[in-house]
């Protein structure tokens, strides 16, 4: 499980993130809906420190950090081994092939042999449909086969989460179905997944559990069933678009 304590994020002198807690299960999908600024990215980039809280505390099995104290490098590169975050743009290396995109980082990072690498990354273009894109270049892929890769890529680095920003918004809807399909089956794979996304129907149909964010705050922590079946006025209007 990864615990969020108390957690205040401030940007000059507003509070985007207002004292929040929050728990991501282990073996579930936690998907973080919420309107345009209300600080679902801000909340997910602090699991893997490319936003760093003024204060609060981050826990994990094995780990705990207080946002507040000096960070060692140690420290940060145990936590950021935790995570692995898929953009919203994939940005894949345009130089690599796709199976260089995929090994480079276990093999400089976790200094894992080639051999290793390259073999479970094509188990992962297999997993994803795209065994024959392996020695293409990014350039020749669609943008939803290039998402299925930079997918392969953070699983690649065997990370405890998954973390997903928004990872078919910059998608066509035939392209977007593509990588949603993989992802529901990851997460009945349970795959540890935290997920933002503004598409409702995908959120019912991959959720394990629901965070609703809003003002740096908060306002639902629980089952897609309890969020979609019994909202709250609040919820209600979120959902019919009077955001
Ligand atoms: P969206 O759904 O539009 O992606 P979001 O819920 O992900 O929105 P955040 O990106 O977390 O929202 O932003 C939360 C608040 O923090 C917003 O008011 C935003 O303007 C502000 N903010 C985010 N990043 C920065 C930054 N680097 N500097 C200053 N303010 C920022
Ligand atoms: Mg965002």
């Amino acid at each position: 499980m990864i615990s969020l304590k108390n957690i205040v994020k401030k940007y000059d002198d507003k509070e985007v993130l207002k004292n929040l807690s929050v728990d991501f299960p282990e073996g579930k999908t936690t998907v973080i809906l919420g309107p345009s600024g209300s600080g679902k990215s801000t909340l997910l980039r602090s699991l893997d420190l490319l936003v760093r809280p003024e204060s609060g505390t981050i826990s994990f099995s094995d780990l705990t950090l207080d946002y507040s104290e000096p960070l060692t490098k140690k420290k940060s590169f145990d936590i950021r081994k935790k995570t692995s975050m898929v953009f919203q743009n994939w940005n894949l290396f345009p130089n690599l092939t796709v199976l260089q995109n995929i090994t480079t980082a276990p093999e400089t990072v976790l200094k894992a042999p080639k051999k290793a690498t390259e073999d479970q990354a094509r188990q992962l273009l297999s997993q994803v449909g795209l065994s024959e894109y392996a020695d293409r270049y990014p350039s020749q892929l669609s943008g939803g086969q290039q998402q299925r890769i930079s997918i392969c890529r953070a699983l690649a680095m065997n990370p405890e989460y998954i973390l997903l920003d928004e990872p078919t918004s910059a998608l066509d809807p035939e392209l977007e179905t593509q990588v949603l399909l993989i992802l529901e089956e990851l997460s009945k794979m349970d795959q540890s997944m935290i997920i933002v996304t503004h598409n409702m129907q995908f959120a019912r149909s991959v959720a394990d559990k629901i965070v609703f964010v809003e003002n740096g705050d908060i306002l639902f922590d629980g089952t897609p069933d309890d969020f979609f079946n019994h909202p709250t006025t609040r919820i209600k209007d979120f959902l019919s678009g009077i955001t």
